[in-house]
């Protein structure tokens, strides 16, 4: 048996799946309906098969609103690192949205606000003073770094990566690689950035001589999420940061998927030991609010002006009181918990069963992971999606990644019990045909 850490971990939510009904049931297909004649048919999938609705979730457990239990192997997007609606998060959510639940982020800011700074400042892994600004999604996060390395370097001109997902508003979309994404939008998406071969340093520099504009900046996920958790190869991150100081070139670790603990280390690039110039965070930065942080040197971020007045990026919920006091929050529950340390333990654990359980078997082509960021990849997307499928209908919820679809992630909450993951995981095992 495996000896964790021996740190107190929160135990609710570590219940195996429980189906009361068909998945999805009744009241899951009703809502399908209603949803299709509001929503706009681009946003949520409901045809061929509905979806199921979350009615409640906490630790690792979701409940449908048909009444099922499941296990959550997404961390709903690789958001709830401390776990679902964790107790120590919730109570700090409750206690500022009573007290202030809004206030003028870049004009009269909040107290939490300042604190959640200087939390976000003492984690950079770089040390030294650091600055952020606050964003709400992972897309705010990437926005702010592309504008910090603009304003940084005096240079437009941007190395991504083939695979790179950094989110779809525009300057994001921008860098994100899927054509499916872009396609319809090109015409407003700038020719500045060019696409290097991920893993694969010694197409950096054919990229960015490829670039349209001088390169200013290089952005990489140290591993590709929605890409399909692909893996670089060992050196490849440093390589980067090498590359990248010998030519002047900021590196932006954009750390939305990887960061808070998800790999087994605060961020993935301390794998290698490499300190970006600018980090991005968000999804588990507060293990369910919308908030995020683009964070680098203070003598890089200093590059922007002084506001006098008149903040040159902000939004109207920047610093978004409850949103800070849960980040707060979730950051004190993954040290108190040591659930980084966990992730690496129980991911190290997970990976040998992944392995035990599907490497070698018709239609797998790889098993790989790093921490909770595990990964089996199959040889067509028709097949991870009836595995997906097959692992709901026993009660496990699962999503299939990559630019074609065909790798099943699993990313579960970092605090999740080592054997409730194991049984998940045999459930999945059992679906494969
Ligand atoms: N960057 C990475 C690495 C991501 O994985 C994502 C989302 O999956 C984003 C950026 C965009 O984040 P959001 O969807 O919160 O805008």
């Amino acid at each position: 048996m495996l000896q964790l850490h021996s740190a107190t971990v929160s135990t609710i939510g570590a219940e195996p799946p429980q189906l009361v009904s068909d998945v999805p049931g009744p009241r899951s297909r009703a809502l399908a309906e209603r949803l299709a004649r509001v929503e706009s048919r681009n946003v949520t999938c409901t045809q061929p098969t509905p979806p199921i609705f979350w009615d409640r979730a906490a630790g690792a457990n979701v409940w449908d609103v048909d009444g099922n239990r499941y296990v959550d192997l997404t961390s709903g997007f690789g958001v709830a690192n401390a776990g679902h609606a964790h107790p120590e998060v919730v109570r700090a959510l409750a206690e500022q949205s009573g007290r202030l639940l809004h206030a003028m982020g870049d004009v009269h800011p909040a107290e939490v606000k300042v604190a959640l700074l200087e939390e976000i400042a003492r984690r950079f892994p770089g040390g030294g003073p650091a600055r952020a600004v606050l964003g709400s999604s992972g897309s705010d996060a990437v926005e702010i770094a592309l504008k910090t390395a603009v304003i940084a370097s005096g240079r437009a001109g941007l190395v991504a990566f083939e695979g790179a997902y950094h989110g779809l508003s525009l300057g994001a979309l921008a860098a994100t690689w899927r054509p499916l994404f872009r396609q319809p939008f090109q015409a407003l998406l700038p020719d500045t950035t060019a696409f290097a071969r991920f893993g694969e340093l010694e197409d950096v520099p054919r990229a960015a001589s490829a670039c349209a504009v001088p390169v200013g900046a290089v952005i990489v996920e140290p591993i590709q999420g929605r890409g399909g958790e692909r893996i670089p190869p060992r050196g490849f991150l440093s390589g980067l940061r090498a590359l990248c100081d010998r030519e002047g070139w900021l590196l932006i670790a954009d750390e939305v998927y990887t960061g808070c603990g998800r790999t087994g280390r605060w961020f993935a690039c301390e794998h290698e030991g490499v300190v970006p110039d600018l980090l991005c965070i968000a999804k588990g930065l507060a293990s369910g609010m919308p908030i995020s942080a683009c964070v680098g040197r203070a003598e890089l971020m200093d590059a922007w002006p002084p506001s006098e007045g008149e903040a040159l990026h902000t939004q109207t919920f920047l610093g978004h009181p409850p949103g800070c006091a849960a980040a707060l929050a979730s950051l004190r529950v993954l040290s108190g918990e040591r659930l980084v340390e966990r992730s690496a333990e129980t991911g190290a654990r997970a990976l040998t069963q992944l392995e035990h359980r599907f490497a070698g078997r018709p239609g797998v082509r790889d098993v790989r992971g790093l921490g909770l960021l595990l990964a089996v990849e199959l040889d067509a997307p028709e097949r991870a999606a009836q595995l997906c499928a097959r692992a709901l209908a026993r009660g496990v919820i699962a999503l299939p990644s990559g630019d074609d679809a065909r790798v099943l992630a699993l990313t579960p909450p970092l605090s999740i019990d080592p054997d409730l993951l194991a049984d998940a995981i045999d459930r999945i095992a059992d679906a494969l045909e």
